[in-house]
């Protein structure tokens, strides 16, 4: 099958990658000039693992290409795949379909012959309908069903998750279209991979109340390990006791810092926008969003508790991770956002150290004097953060990163380390959710 991926960023460049091994020709179109001269010259414009092998393996057998163009990759393609960004819109939490809109129009004017077209992009309930009437006005004679195919990937396992989904969710009442999507689907038949038919309208609403399920998992056990440490008891053992109940699974039962990211925190406020406007609000998404901001806002105290000093002025604190989450560089609403600019507004000097998110973190994060690994971060420290759970920071020198420190003063916000053991290094820890 012919494919063009309108959008080549963390799921139109995985995406794409993937359905060329899957045996597919992809075409990945993006505007932003520089990225497909990038990927053009071999290079991967962003980090995720293994990503830079399966591209170059398939534009090596002349499956994948990329380009600025969408015309011809469009016009040749059985599907057309929408896969560009829907960020929180300013000022009312929406989603901004914005750049959603503006590739249907583009799309509307280059189809050729029957095509299908997939919004990847998460979007809101009623999207597709809008994509439609947006062909029927741009080009009425277009033979092209709109198909909503949200997808579920995480970064950091981005491809693995593509070729081995939990499932994979299809929204068309469309036979032809059904067929074309089962085409491009076929290698996950093989390993029996569980696919959705279901209606558009459906589809897009999976996607949300999937992502509002895990950001209200993850709020859940933060809230309960702000009770543990009230009542002397350990988060990780409540986790354990009650993941193993099938009913409840293990997964997403990691107390921290907040869920951040590109996707939870503009799904949840899409999906509360979407649901009062359809006057059916979603109290507990609501509340989810609140606790979670609220959280985020809060572990900056947190480290201010565990100084022991209100005062942070002549402070230096030195911060481990900044993405959102290990394995990718990705910045984008990362609790690093909220907790470092707290601590530099109230007048400690901070330093930091990422493995992959320093490009983008020197953008977004100013104050910060970012370092080269994590022992230069640790030298003259009076405080170590733990923001992300990097493998790296797992197996530190923990004797030669005390030595360093002015104080050996260690916040743990992913309770990567042991409480016995680090005390009994000499640290003054302070974790989340454990006594
Ligand atoms: P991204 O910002 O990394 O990539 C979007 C790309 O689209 C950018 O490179 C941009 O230049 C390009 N683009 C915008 N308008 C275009 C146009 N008209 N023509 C060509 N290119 C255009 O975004 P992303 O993280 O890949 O997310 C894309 C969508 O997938 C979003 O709706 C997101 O919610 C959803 N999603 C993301 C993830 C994730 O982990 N990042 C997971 C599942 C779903």
């Amino acid at each position: 099958m012919h494919v063009a991926m309108i959008g080549t960023g963390y799921v139109g460049l995985v995406s794409g990658a993937c359905f060329a091994d899957f045996g597919h020709t992809v075409t990945c179109i993006d505007k932003d000039a520089g990225k497909i001269e990038r990927l053009q010259g071999g290079g991967i414009p962003i980090y995720e693992p293994g990503l830079d092998k399966l591209v170059a393996d398939n534009v090596k057998a002349g499956r994948l290409f990329f380009s600025t163009e969408a015309a011809d990759a469009v016009k040749n393609a059985d599907a057309v795949f929408i896969a560009v960004g829907t960020p929180s819109r300013r000022g009312d939490g929406h989603a901004d379909l914005t750049y959603v809109y503006a590739a249907a129009e583009e799309i509307a004017g280059l189809v050729d012959g029957f095509t299908v077209v997939v919004t990847k992009s998460t979007v809101p309930v009623g999207t597709g309908d809008e994509i439609e009437k947006i062909f029927k006005r741009v080009r009425p004679d277009a033979d092209v069903a709109v198909v909503s195919n949200p997808e579920f990937l995480r970064e950091g396992a981005a491809i693995e998750d593509f070729k081995r989904p939990d499932r994979v969710v299809v929204g068309t009442d469309d036979d032809r279209a059904r067929e074309v999507m089962r085409e491009l689907y076929r290698p996950l038949y093989l390993n029996e991979t569980p696919i959705v038919f279901t209606s558009r309208r459906t589809s897009e609403l999976i996607k949300y109340a999937a992502n509002a399920f895990l950001a209200m998992k993850i709020t859940f056990i933060n809230e309960i390990a702000d009770l543990c440490e009230a009542v002397e008891a350990d988060v990780q053992h409540v986790a354990k006791g009650i993941g193993l109940d099938n009913r409840i699974g293990g997964k997403f039962l990691h107390a921290g810092p907040g869920y951040g990211g590109s996707c939870f925190p503009k799904d949840t406020l899409a999906l509360v926008r979407t649901a009062r406007d359809a006057g059916a609000p979603v109290d507990l998404i609501e509340t989810t969003v609140k606790v979670n901001d609220e959280r985020k806002k809060a572990m900056a105290e947190k480290v201010v508790r565990a100084i022991e000093s209100d005062d942070l002025a002549g402070k230096t604190i030195g911060v481990l991770g900044l993405t959102f989450k290990p394995n990718t560089d990705d910045m984008r609403d990362a609790p690093s956002l909220d907790i470092v600019p707290a601590l530099a507004a109230r007048g400690a000097k901070v330093q930091a150290f990422d493995p992959e998110g320093m490009g983008e973190a020197r953008h977004m994060l100013k104050d910060v004097e970012f370092k080269e690994d994590p022992y230069a971060v640790a030298e003259g420290a009076d405080a170590l953060v733990i923001i992300t759970e990097w493998d790296q920071f797992r197996a530190l020198d923990l004797d030669r990163i005390k030595l360093l420190m002015n104080a050996p003063v260690l916040i743990d916000l992913r309770n990567i380390y042991k409480p016995d053991d680090m005390r009994a290094r000499g640290f003054r820890y302070t974790s989340v959710g454990r006594a």
